[in-house]
């Protein structure tokens, strides 16, 4: 069986005390075991990360720009493999694969900017023969903790902008799917990064709370549920540490009666299907207003969702793999069965999918519910599965009342021909990030990720300009030189220019 080791200077001592298995989901077969780390093999990577991050510092920011310019190609170069071992671990389909390493990749496009995102600012004559600047310095040693179902994506949303601004950094991916970290760990060296700056410490709870307890790393992101995401929100800041911590989503897409329903319905199926809705923007909640919004809604989607083509992700062919894992799938037919005991119309129900009880993989169907309402466990709760709810109200009114009121808030659309309404939801709605006839509004890198309520916790976001400030110090510096022939007076003094 496949051994997976720790990417770090030396490689790990001993054998792991404690390991994990990583599953092949759409086998249901154990495919390899990564181990889980511990404090100690965390001052490791700490120690590495010392030695050689004030060089990469000093370094100027045009040749950290190289690398990333490098590692991009590397990526290129190597973006099947990376997406078919993402695919064999996560369970997606080989093409969501290719978007997972797509969509980080243009993070570091992003991050291969940095001499221009890092630039100062400079106020000449701020007071008399006074001039003052600003700069962005490093943090040290920054750290991310990731989600399984990014493999790729989310460490490079956090690791690309982080080294780029002249910081070392320690990545602890999902111990459920975590090759992928590997993998660019070693492009990472390969285009060029000094060995001990970028660190892969694998492990689980055990290697995050080292992470936290070490004051050596100044700054964390997180991407992942909301209970870890709070608890490692206050524990790191109770550390004094900066955090940005995003967790959980009920993603709503509200449907007006004037919305164009065949585009609505055939995007609302990719949004809500697509990766089996391990995404944290999935639409897991369509708000039709008006009945006769639901009834025609649901008469398009009703057949969509039964002929999803459901496989194995590594086959080519299929719009949606296995769930990452047997418990995920079973949490996921508990929740259905849940919403049909509590009163809600089971349209398309998943469980009845043939792969479901013949096949040893985690599979579940695309399921519908329609009729939901805000106090069922379906609507509530973030189930991370293929389910889509239906949920019917009178007005807009009703529908914006709904969302700002759900505990999460990461991201939302709006189907619609009006551009006034348009501008009203985006204008009154209380989400993060907000799409309009776009389902699934992940900002491009320019802009930063965002999210509230409980979908984040901290104010920056993980990429974008914001990411720059996060990973950065300001340092003001307020200067004024003195004229050699005028002991105790000022440059420039307006009595100089008489
Ligand atoms: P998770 O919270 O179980 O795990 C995330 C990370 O935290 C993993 O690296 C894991 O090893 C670690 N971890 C787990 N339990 C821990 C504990 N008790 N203490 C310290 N660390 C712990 O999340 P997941 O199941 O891997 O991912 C799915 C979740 O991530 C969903 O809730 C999803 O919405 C969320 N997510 C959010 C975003 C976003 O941008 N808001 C993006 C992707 C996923």
């Amino acid at each position: 069986m496949r051994q997976l080791d720790h990417f770090i200077v030396g490689g790990a001592s001993a054998p792991a005390a404690r390991t994990h298995k990583i599953w092949n989901p759409s086998t249901g077969e154990v495919q390899a075991e990564v181990p889980l780390g511990d404090a100690a093999l965390l001052d490791r990577a700490v120690a590495a990360a010392k030695k050689v991050q004030p060089e990469w510092a000093a370094t100027n920011p045009q040749r950290r720009a190289r690398v990333m310019f490098e590692f991009k190609r590397l990526v290129e170069a190597n973006k099947q493999e990376l997406a078919e071992l993402l695919a064999s671990e996560h369970g997606k389909v080989v093409d969501d694969a290719h978007g997972d390493v797509q969509r980080g990749l243009e993070v570091i496009e992003y991050a291969c900017g940095i001499p221009q995102a890092l630039k100062g600012e400079y106020s000449q004559g701020a007071g008399p023969g006074i001039d003052v600047y600003s700069m962005r310095q490093p943090l040290g040693i920054g750290a991310g903790i990731t989600p399984f179902n990014f493999p790729a994506m989310i460490p490079m949303w956090m690791f690309g902008m982080a080294i780029a601004v002249g910081n070392a950094f320690i990545l602890k991916p999902s111990e459920q799917s975590p090759s992928a970290a590997n993998k660019m760990a070693h492009l990472l060296h390969e285009a060029g990064l000094p060995a001990g700056l970028f660190s892969v410490v694998h492990g689980d709870r055990e290697a995050v709370e080292a992470l936290i307890a070490a004051p050596e790393v100044k700054a964390m992101s997180f991407v992942g549920s909301t209970p870890v995401a709070r608890s490692l929100y206050e524990g790191g800041t109770r550390q004094g540490k900066r955090i940005q911590a995003l967790g959980g989503a009920k993603n709503h897409a509200v449907v007006l009666p004037d919305a164009d329903l065949d585009n609505a319905a055939s995007t609302l199926i990719g949004a809500a299907f697509g990766s089996a809705g391990e995404r944290c923007m999935a639409i897991s909640v369509a708000v039709c207003v008006g009945d006769e919004t639901a009834d025609a809604l649901i008469e398009r989607l009703a057949p969509q969702a039964r002929a999803m083509s459901i496989g194995p992700g590594t086959e080519p062919g299929h719009d949606m793999g296995a769930l990452i894992n047997a418990s995920q799938r079973d949490k996921v037919a508990g929740y259905i069965e849940a919403g049909a005991s509590a009163g809600a119309q089971l349209i398309v129900d998943g469980r009845t999918h043939p792969l479901v009880e013949s096949s040893p993989g985690f599979f579940m169907g695309a399921t519908l519910f329609d009729r939901v309402t805000p106090d069922m466990s379906i609507y509530r709760d973030e189930i991370f599965g293929p389910v889509l709810c239906v949920v019917r109200v009178a007005s807009f009114e009703d529908a914006i009342a709904l969302i700002n009121d759900h505990q999460y808030g990461n991201g939302t659309c709006l189907f619609t021909r009006d551009g006034e309404a348009g501008r009203r939801f985006a204008d009154q709605i209380e989400v993060g990030m907000v799409g309009i006839n776009v389902p699934i509004p992940v900002p491009v890198p320019m802009f930063s990720f965002t999210g509230s309520r409980a979908s984040k916790l901290g104010d920056l976001g993980p990429y974008g300009k914001q990411v720059v400030q996060f990973y950065t110090q300001t340092k003001t510096i307020t200067e004024r030189w003195f004229d050699e022939n005028e002991v105790g007076g000022p440059v420039n003094t307006t009595i100089n220019l008489k």
